[in-house]
């Protein structure tokens, strides 16, 4: 469902576009996880299970309509103190819609999210493919932080390196957002991928929060 645009984003990227959020440098030792493209009824009671065993928290950027589907297990995200952000209603490609059918599509997969949990005075939104138009960014900026990534897991490439995956993941910094996808196209690298992550960082003294600050 998901493959994203950029490997690594380049350095000038993030000059030129200063409204968007890759990565919250800090001195604590924390690394924000995300999962994208859920909720699935496989793979996120799996990601919740496992963040759970490892007093993680994540943000989940949760396609509405998945969401819709699976209305159980968005909630339990919010009340295992996970944070649930917005990836579109459709998983819509933002390069191949107009702007106008695009904010309305996000506003359909807000209004579900606040209906169903808690609603945060924080509004989070990534877009899928990690593409925006410029158009896009301008109507979404008053209303919600847009989120990228620094690190992307790899997860949903069918033919995976894991020990090339790994070694890159082992090389994520304190305050990096990390990409995985809590869909069923990438569950089998995620069960390899995730827990190991996960005992790498804990291990050294890390901690993994969740992404709604100011
Ligand atoms: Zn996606």
């Amino acid at each position: 469902m998901s493959v994203h645009f950029f490997e690594k984003p380049p350095k000038w990227l993030k000059f030129i576009t200063p409204g968007l959020t890759w990565s919250l440098p800090n001195h604590d030792k924390i690394i924000y996880l995300t999962f994208d493209d859920g909720p699935d009824v496989k793979a996120t009671p799996y990601v919740l299970d496992v963040l759970n065993e490892f007093k993680a928290k994540a943000s989940f950027f949760v396609v509405g309509e998945m969401a819709e589907k699976n209305v159980k297990l968005l909630k339990r995200m919010a009340s295992s103190g996970h944070f649930i952000g917005n990836h579109t209603y459709k998983h819509l490609n933002g390069w191949k819609t107009p702007a106008q059918v695009y904010l309305r599509d996000i506003l359909k997969c807000q209004q579900f999210i606040d209906k169903m949990v808690p609603a945060s005075p924080i509004k989070l939104f990534r877009p899928p493919y990690g593409r925006l138009t410029k158009a896009q960014m301008r109507g979404l900026k008053k209303d919600y932080k847009i989120i990228l990534c620094e690190k992307i897991s790899g997860d949903f490439q069918p033919k995976l390196d894991f020990p090339r995956a790994l070694r890159s993941l082992y090389e994520t910094q304190a305050g990096d957002i990390v990409l995985f996808h809590d869909s069923i196209k990438c569950y089998k690298n995620l069960e390899i991928l995730l827990p190991k992550f996960l005992a790498f960082f804990s291990a050294r003294g890390y901690t993994f929060e969740t992404l709604n600050i100011d």
